[in-house]
């Protein structure tokens, strides 16, 4: 492990443009359920509560149930605090180390712990959406609004209001698809943190990055790129990343 940690060092300052790629594994270290995992949301919640066409068809029931408290992963997600491997990423992004994070987590958590520059494959719950003139405003605007009675929670211009995060059967945002496609295909290292590397189009990115850049690996359990990154550590990021980080000093 320690000989993994020097190289992996080593690699991260010898490389010209180096890129953060994150997953669910990240988010469960500051206590957020990973979402298909035995335990996560999905087995105490109903999936087509967060299904895209369902939440066309009858938005209210949606902010309904969440005003009932029934989607626990929100409340989660804004108690939660960003954990040593949020922070060692932001570290690095600040000493100028690391460009660019993508993240498919939806938790505001990388933000949280300073990072700048953050693509976000899946969206942001601290986040919703007008979707008839898709302005953005803060989800607590329209939590307050539904508490006040207003179900759906309505934009300015009228529209309704959806969470900004990718539901089921959603499309995913092409302008964070496309800046984080050319990320991988300019950057010279891609680091992969708590990402199992399964769930697509996300795992897309860290396979492009693959063909022509270095390839790290950070994850509890194996990935489909193991076999083809330069260095693979079965860990937990909150650890490996800030020795990392130490290692890098030295
Ligand atoms: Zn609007």
């Amino acid at each position: 492990m320690e000989d993994k940690i020097k190289t992996m060092a080593r690699m991260i300052l010898d490389a010209r443009h180096v890129v953060v790629f994150t997953g669910a594994g990240v988010s469960v270290e500051s206590g957020i359920p990973d979402f298909r995992s035995p335990g996560g949301i999905w087995e105490r919640f109903d999936p087509n509560e967060f299904d895209y066409d369902a939440f066309c068809a009858d938005p209210a029931t949606y902010w309904r149930n969440r005003l009932e408290g029934r989607h626990a992963s929100a409340l989660d997600m804004f108690q939660a605090k960003p954990n040593p491997a949020h922070l060692a990423i932001a570290r690095l992004q600040k000493e100028g180390r690391v460009k660019t994070v993508i993240t498919q987590n939806i938790d505001n958590l990388h933000q949280d712990a300073g990072s700048t520059d953050v693509v976000e494959l899946h969206g942001n719950a601290r986040w919703v959406r007008c979707q008839e003139c898709w302005q953005r405003m803060p989800s607590s605007d329209a939590d307050l609004q539904a508490k006040s009675g207003q179900i759906p929670p309505l934009c300015r211009c009228g529209g309704i209001l959806k969470p900004d995060v990718i539901f089921f059967g959603e499309m995913l945002p092409q302008r964070a698809i496309q800046r984080a496609m050319a990320e991988a295909m300019y950057c010279d290292m891609m680091v992969v943190v708590g990402s199992s590397l399964v769930v697509y189009p996300a795992a897309n990115i860290p396979a492009l990055a693959a063909e022509h850049a270095r390839l790290c690996i950070v994850n509890l359990e194996p990935t489909p790129l193991d076999a083809v990154a330069g260095v693979v550590i079965h860990g937990k990021a909150g650890e490996v990343l800030p020795a990392v980080v130490e290692a890098m000093g030295r």
